[in-house]
């Protein structure tokens, strides 16, 4: 636990939430500053920093719990979509230093808008990313 984390402090139940889901490796709890009704957090309960820094088992169990809770929060919400979101560094937008997963439920016109500004790229480029990237997975 690190004892300067907001979110350590969550899952210690030293800070109150509104929780949602719970086990002994994860919980999930509503946002106190929703960006939407209904968005609910996802957190390990253990302080991982970023998501790369987490053993595969636990990053795992985190991602078992995705797709009923990414459900039950959208259809709770009555919405017609969701964003999964899991921001790692400042640059990001990282403001909590303790791994999340944002469930952001969208409804049109939500205002929340979507920026996707998608770059044109060609193959020897991608190709050279792709080494680039395999040469670290170590395949
Ligand atoms: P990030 O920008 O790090 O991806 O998102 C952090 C999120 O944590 C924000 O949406 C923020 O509203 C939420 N948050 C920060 N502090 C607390 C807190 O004390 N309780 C709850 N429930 N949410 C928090
Ligand atoms: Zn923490």
């Amino acid at each position: 636990m690190a004892d300067d984390c907001i979110f350590c402090r969550i899952a210690a139940g030293e800070v109150p939430c509104t929780r949602v889901y719970e086990d002994d490796t994860c919980l999930a709890f509503m946002d106190i500053g929703p960006l939407a009704d209904g968005h609910t957090l996802l957190i390990s309960k253990k302080h991982y920093e970023f998501i790369h820094e987490m053993p595969a088992d636990e990053a795992a169990h985190l991602g078992r719990q995705i797709p009923a809770l990414a459900r039950a929060v959208q259809e709770a919400m009555g919405a017609d979509g969701l964003n999964v979101l899991q921001n790692n560094g400042h640059v990001s937008g990282q403001a909590v230093g303790h791994v999340h997963f944002h469930f952001i439920p969208r409804v049109p016109g939500d205002g929340l808008g979507y920026r996707w500004p998608a770059r044109e790229s060609d193959t020897e480029t991608l190709k050279k990313q792709a080494d680039a990237i395999r040469q670290r997975l170590g395949t």
